[in-house]
Order: structure tokens, then C-alpha cells, then sequence
């Protein structure tokens, strides 16, 4: 009998395991406590405005992992979208990353030599950043921290930018040319249809059962496969045990507007302190008509977004990785670790990581090499009893 693989998670590291172990000819089951698929990256259509909703927040699909690209092609068509976001402080708008016309818009430079010497300037002399601060201060000085960094890092962490560490802002591009996208990736898009409408080619033909958290039977799905692939919180497998690993929540506020357009970009970063959101995202702009096709809707959707603490009741978006949460994390990942290989803990909250979807994608596909190299699954997946 081929192995029987339980899944539990319906988001992109369990239905990526799933459509390729199923596709191995394993028996696979998925659970999901939710009633939809798709994890955090699940969208619904809103008729009204003709576009689809990021349910949970604002999800840009972008990589540079050719592997990665080819095989999320098969589930979905990518709309070509490039991610640009401009910030809005007091009543100015800015580009953002940093680029030469941010610099413009703040120094009144104008080429790339006039923002180095500008830069050169502003910068801190700070040999080793040791925090978030350090590090802004260090790489663009404290007039573009004031503006761009300081009130939305507290916001967004609801720390003090010295609590945080530096390597966040590496994430954040600074450039003396005009390039304003967001991210580096060669490849970038929106699958056409929504993320929701890949999932389900994603689990096409594979059983999933909506409404069930594994965790409440435990012992009986455990006792019925030979391999289980859990990507929920490590922490909360082991009932907290090693006490509750810290996370970072998020408020949505949406709102349906009687406009054709609120605010021309599909993100605006809101970096004045003042402002309790740290962002607003129009859905319509991730999307782009066919060809020919006119938006008839006469709304707009927007969400405003919240950071919150996590805690129990919240959903846990963003682990936080300070000291006392990576202690604790190394106490249940020594407990997992006795558990393989029955058990494999993956995607964001079973490896507590700040995972990109292509990231989750690529670490997926590993995991399944991995499952399909074991002589046991692969004897059984091949039909032949070890
Ligand atoms: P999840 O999506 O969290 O899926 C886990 C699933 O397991 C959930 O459906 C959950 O309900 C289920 N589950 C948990 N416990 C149980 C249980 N006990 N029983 C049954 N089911 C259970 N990535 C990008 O590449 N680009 C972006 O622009 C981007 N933006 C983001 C914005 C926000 C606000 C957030 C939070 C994330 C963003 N990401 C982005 C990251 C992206 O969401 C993740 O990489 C991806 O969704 C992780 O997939 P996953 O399967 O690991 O986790
Ligand atoms: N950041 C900032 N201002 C911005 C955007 C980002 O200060 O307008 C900082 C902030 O600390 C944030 C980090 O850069 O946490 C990484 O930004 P990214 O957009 O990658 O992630 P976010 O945490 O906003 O989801």
C-alpha cells in the first residue's frame, strides 16, 4: 500500500507537499481547521469591486528561483503585476525605497553623484549597527529615519526601533537611481483569479477536509499515518509546554467606497507616527483588466492595517525572534526533533520564520525529495513493500 501522508494545513507549504506527494501516488489527506484553503495568502472575490480581496494582507508573489517560478506557473497565470509602493508622512507623498527621486523629493538632488555626496553627508558614522536604529542611521542618516523608518517600525513592532534588530531593514533597498520597485526579484505577479483559485489547482483531486484542528485529536491521526507534514505553531503541537512563542497580529479594516480609485497605488505606507495604520492597500490595483476589458464596478475596496501583539485568540502573522523567543523555539525544536521522522514541522509557524511564499515553495519541495528518498516511502510509493 502506497504511505499514507497527513497534511494538517491547507496553506502554500502544505498543498505544495500535497499536490506532489499525491502526484507520487502517496495517499494524502489534508486537514484544515479553517474552511477555506490558502493560509494567509487566501483571496476572495468582492463582485462590487470587481477585484479580489487579500484576505490576509497585502500578498505580492516574487522570486528569483527559476525552479520556483516554472513550477507555480502550472497552478496559475501571473498577472505581471510589480510591486511599488509610495509612503505618505504629514501631508507629503514620496517614493519609496529610498531611490534618487525620493532624494530629490527631500534634498533636491538630482543625480546619482548629488545624492552620494547628499548621503555621504547625512549618514552616522556607526562601524557595526546593533540595532534597527543603528542601522538606519548608519546607511541613510536621521532625516530619512524620521521620515521613512522611525514612526512606521514602531508602529509596525510596537517596539523601540534600539529593541529590533538591524538585519530587518536589510530587507529594504536603497538605491541613487530612479528604479522605485520594491523587491529585486526577476520574477514578480499576481496569479490571475486570485491566490484562491490557485489553491484549488493546487489540492485539485487531493482529499481535504475543511473544519478540523488536528490538535484536538491528536493521537488518533498520528496512530493512522506513517508520516504526518504539521504546519501549524511548533509551540502550540506541544501544548505550550516550554511556555507560548511570541508573535506580531494584524487588525484589517476594510471598507467599501463609492469611488473608482482612492488612492492610484495598490500600497501606500502610512510612516507618520501619528497615523495609528501602517498602511493602506487598494485590492483593484494588484489586478489588471484584460486586455479590452473596462472596470465597470463603481466601489473600491481598501484595508487599513493594525499591528497588534499576538497572543491567544489573534492569528499569529510574524513570528518575533528576540532572544527569549529563539530559546524557547531551540526547547521545542529539540522535542520535534525526537519526533522524526514520523512528524515533519514546516512553512512559517512550523519552523517559527519569517518564510516568503517562494521560500515556503522551495522548502516544500525539499521536504517532499526528502519523504520520496526514503527507502520505506519510496519502496511503498513504487508499490513494492519494504
Ligand atoms: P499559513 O499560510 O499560515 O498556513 C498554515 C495553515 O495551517 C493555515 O491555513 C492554518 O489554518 C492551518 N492550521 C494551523 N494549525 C492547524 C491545526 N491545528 N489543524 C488544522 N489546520 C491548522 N509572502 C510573499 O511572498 N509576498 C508577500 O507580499 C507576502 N505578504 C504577506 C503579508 C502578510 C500580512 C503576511 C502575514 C504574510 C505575507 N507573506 C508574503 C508570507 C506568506 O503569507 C507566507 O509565506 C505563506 O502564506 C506561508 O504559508 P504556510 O503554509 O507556511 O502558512
Ligand atoms: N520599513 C519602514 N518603512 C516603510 C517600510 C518598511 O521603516 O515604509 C521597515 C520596517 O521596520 C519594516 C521593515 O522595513 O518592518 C521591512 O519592511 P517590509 O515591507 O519588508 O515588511 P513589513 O514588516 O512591513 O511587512
Amino acid at each position: 500500500m502506497p504511505p499514507r501522508i497527513l497534511i494538517v494545513g491547507a496553506g502554500l507549504y502544505g498543498a505544495t507537499c500535497a499536490r506532489e506527494l499525491h502526484d507520487a501516488g502517496c495517499r494524502v489527506h489534508v486537514i484544515e481547521q479553517r474552511a477555506a484553503p490558502g493560509g494567509n495568502c487566501a483571496t476572495r472575490h468582492v463582485p462590487e469591486a470587481d477585484c479580489h480581496e487579500h484576505v490576509h494582507g497585502a500578498h505580492i508573489f516574487h522570486t528569483d528561483n527559476e525552479r520556483v517560478w516554472r513550477w507555480v506557473q502550472r497552478f496559475a497565470r501571473f498577472n505581471g503585476y510589480t510591486h511599488r509602493v509610495k509612503v505618505r508622512h504629514g501631508a507629503q507623498l514620496y517614493s519609496f525605497p529610498i531611490n534618487l527621486f525620493t532624494l530629490h523629493q527631500v534634498f533636491g538632488v538630482a543625480t546619482p553623484a548629488e545624492a552620494q555626496a547628499v548621503l555621504a553627508r547625512e549618514r552616522v558614522p556607526i562601524a557595526e549597527p546593533a540595532n534597527l536604529e543603528e542601522q538606519a542611521l548608519a546607511s541613510v542618516g536621521p532625516t530619512l529615519y524620521r521620515l521613512f523608518i522611525e514612526g512606521y517600525t514602531r508602529k509596525q513592532w510596537q517596539r523601540d526601533p534600539r529593541e529590533l534588530p538591524a538585519d530587518i531593514l536589510k530587507r529594504i533597498p536603497v538605491r541613487l537611481d530612479f528604479d522605485d520597485g520594491y523587491f529585486n526579484d526577476r520574477f514578480q505577479g499576481i496569479p490571475v483569479g486570485g491566490y484562491s483559485a490557485m489553491f484549488d489547482r493546487l489540492l485539485a483531486g487531493v482529499r481535504v477536509d475543511f473544519g478540523v484542528d488536528f490538535l484536538r485529536d491528536r493521537e488518533h491521526w498520528l496512530a493512522r499515518h506513517d508520516h504526518v507534514i504539521y504546519t501549524g505553531p511548533i509551540d502550540a503541537f506541544f501544548d505550550h509546554g516550554h511556555g507560548r512563542l511570541g508573535y506580531r497580529s494584524l487588525r484589517f479594516e476594510r471598507e467599501l467606497l463609492p469611488l473608482d480609485d482612492y488612492q492610484g497605488s495598490a500600497v501606500v505606507n502610512h510612516t507618520d507616527a501619528a497615523v495609528p495604520c501602517t498602511r493602506i492597500i487598494e485590492h483593484r490595483h494588484f489586478e489588471r483588466p484584460e486586455p479590452g476589458r473596462r472596470r465597470t464596478a463603481g466601489h473600491t475596496l481598501i484595508t487599513r492595517e493594525f499591528p497588534l501583539d499576538g497572543g491567544p485568540g489573534r492569528e499569529p502573522y510574524y513570528p518575533v525572534a528576540t532572544a527569549d523567543n529563539l530559546a524557547r523555539l531551540a526547547r521545542y525544536q529539540a522535542m520535534a526533533a525526537s519526533l522524526v521522522p514520523q512528524v515533519h514541522f514546516g512553512g512559517r509557524l512550523g519552523s517559527y520564520r519569517y518564510l516568503d511564499m517562494h521560500q515556503v515553495i522551495a522548502a516544500a519541495l525539499a521536504h517532499v525529495q526528502r519523504v520520496l528518498d526514503t527507502p520505506r516511502h519510496a519502496a511503498v510509493a513504487s508499490g513494492i513493500e519494504p
